[in-house]
């Protein structure tokens, strides 16, 4: 009996062992883009749990007093008279806090060095969407500054200070949530832009574009007045923006 060696694989073998590497890549390849998809949403909704906890250190800091919406953490004096291309401002980099401690508001020492007030997923959203902006002027590269925005009805004004413990039922209603960069009606009027969500306005709703290959169909988080992260979905923004839960939805007049 002879024993039979073999120098190596012929290359007949190598190319079909080629091959089946080939297809089991192609198997593999969309559910591990899927499970860093997933990763990235899990991050995301971490980063809002840790701006809430944020959020309520500022709150403590300030006698109970809610942050304004529109000045917290960025838009410091809280107009934007004079300010080019203001709804690029999300993503200006001649507007990047770390750079621009000038534009920053009193909420933004919480956040800075954080690495948490950008959702880990926005920034192929952006890059993606940007573009689909009503208002955006193309010269401006887009390097997303921030990703968040706060409940604009919770948002204390010089006039209207509102403290924390006046606000009603913490667990369902939101603080900081997502929106989408682009406009689809009757849902939000307006697009992404500043650090303030006016779902109680009917002009911004949460967004739609986390988890899904139809970006009007997906999930995005929020964290809400308890500290809890929740995904939450576009039709839940009116029942989640007001505290007496009464806030009207676009849809309901049709
Ligand atoms: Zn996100
Ligand atoms: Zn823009």
């Amino acid at each position: 009996m002879s024993s039979h060696r073999r120098d190596g694989f012929t290359l007949i073998e190598l190319l079909v062992v080629i091959s089946i590497i080939a297809v089991l890549m192609a198997i593999l390849a969309p559910s591990l883009g899927r499970a860093r998809e997933q990763a990235k949403f899990i991050r995301c909704k971490a980063n809002l749990k840790s701006y809430g906890v944020l959020a309520f250190m500022y709150i403590e800091d300030n006698d109970g007093i809610m942050p304004s919406a529109w000045t917290s953490f960025y838009n410091k004096h809280g107009e934007y008279r004079g300010e080019p291309h203001r709804y690029c401002r999300w993503h200006n980099p001649d507007y990047d806090l770390n750079l621009h401690p000038e534009y920053a508001g009193p909420f933004w020492p919480y956040l800075k060095g954080k690495d948490i007030h950008i959702c880990p997923s926005f920034g192929k959203v952006a890059k993606r969407y940007g573009p689909m902006h009503p208002q955006h002027v193309d010269e401006i590269p887009i390097v997303p500054n921030y990703s968040y925005s706060m409940n604009s009805y919770l948002g204390s004004t010089e006039e209207r200070p509102i403290r924390v413990t006046d606000i009603k039922r913490h667990s369902e209603v939101f603080f900081f949530g997502e929106e989408n960069l682009w406009i689809t009606a009757p849902y939000n009027r307006f697009a992404f832009n500043d650090t303030a969500m006016c779902v109680y306005e009917q002009w911004d709703s949460f967004g739609t574009f986390h988890l899904t290959r139809d970006p009007e169909e997906g999930v995005t988080n929020a964290v809400f007045l308890d500290g809890q992260a929740r995904t939450v979905h576009r039709e839940d923004s009116w029942r989640y923006c007001a505290p007496d839960g009464q806030s009207r939805s676009p849809l309901a007049g049709l």
